[in-house]
């Protein structure tokens, strides 16, 4: 069985051209080695009316196809509940009573990762946990045994990362990414994470949460994100970035399909992307793309 792919966009607002093209990317790698490809709406929070629509049309636009229904994070809280409730009954996880500005003002080891849980709440005594229980709802947090965790990523090759002891519910209830994220791969099959490598570094907890729930590993993929005119990652703010903005300027969908395909160094239409499509080959430089101007 060869397994599947996804795409897993948060419908936080409309897909820029940095996002097509990771998302051609997912699909190109999971179709050139016979996957089943899934779309998957990361809408547990940052979630903005009309988002996943406009998302869904511009996927559809550039040619992707995927695979059964979507699925949507926000109707899979019970089963995030009951992967934690998992790890709780081994003695995995702990109540945290810190807000934001205690864990960022907490001393902490000399070497530790910047933003890194700093431990405070990790042995506190039953009858503390008690009397705070009353003041603020508490988050639960992953009891790690490790500080590091080394994943095999297919562009970067090894990489190791810190492992602290993440969030496994946000102190309002709401599952965070890195554990729905784990349990939804999981659930789907998916054994192919092609990604933006800016989620490289959250790699290794993933992947350590992953074993501690009994989940088979993943390959990883984390391609490289498209860069601005700053030089800075491509953001809404650069200008004409979405296909709607491109068609403003005269651009049809095939048009700027054939020019995300172009910075991979493949043809322009996705049938013939497909066919040539070889991972060893993909550029090894980042793109840069220049939105083009009102006079064009
Ligand atoms: N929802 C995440 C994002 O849009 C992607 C998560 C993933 O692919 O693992 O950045």
């Amino acid at each position: 069985m060869a397994g599947a792919g996804r795409f897993a966009p948060s419908p936080s607002g409309e897909l820029h051209v940095g996002n097509l093209r990771t998302a051609l990317l997912a699909w190109l790698f999971a179709r050139s080695t016979g996957r089943d490809f899934f779309l998957r709406v990361e809408d547990l929070d940052q979630a903005r009316a009309g988002a996943e629509a406009a998302q869904l049309r511009d996927l559809a636009a550039v040619g992707l196809d995927w695979d059964g229904g979507i699925l949507r994070q926000s109707a899979r809280t019970p089963v995030y509940l009951e992967a934690i409730q998992r790890l709780q009954e081994e003695g995995r996880v702990y109540e945290c009573f810190c807000t934001r500005s205690e864990i960022s003002d907490a001393p902490r080891a000399p070497h530790s990762p910047p933003g890194s849980y700093p431990g405070t709440c990790r042995n506190l005594s039953e009858a503390e946990r008690e009397r705070r229980r009353p003041e603020r709802p508490p988050a639960l947090r992953l009891r790690s045994e490790v500080t590091e965790y080394t994943v095999h990523d297919v562009l970067h090759g090894d990489y190791t990362g810190a492992v602290d002891d993440l969030v496994l519910l946000r102190n309002d209830g709401v599952p965070p990414y890195n554990l729905a994220v784990v349990v939804d791969d999981a659930a789907q099959g998916v054994n192919q994470v092609v990604r933006g490598d800016d989620l490289l570094s959250s790699t290794p907890r993933q992947a350590y949460l992953a074993s501690l729930l009994g989940l088979p590993p993943v390959d990883y993929v984390h391609v490289q994100l498209v860069l601005g005119r700053t030089g800075k990652r491509l953001a809404k703010r650069d200008g004409a970035v979405t296909l709607g903005a491109l068609a403003e300027l005269g651009i049809s969908v095939p048009e700027a399909t054939a020019m995300i395909l172009g910075s991979l160094g493949l043809p322009g239409t996705l049938p013939e992307a497909l066919a040539a499509f070889d991972p060893a080959k993909l550029p090894l430089h980042p793109w840069v793309f220049e939105p083009p101007g009102a006079d064009r």
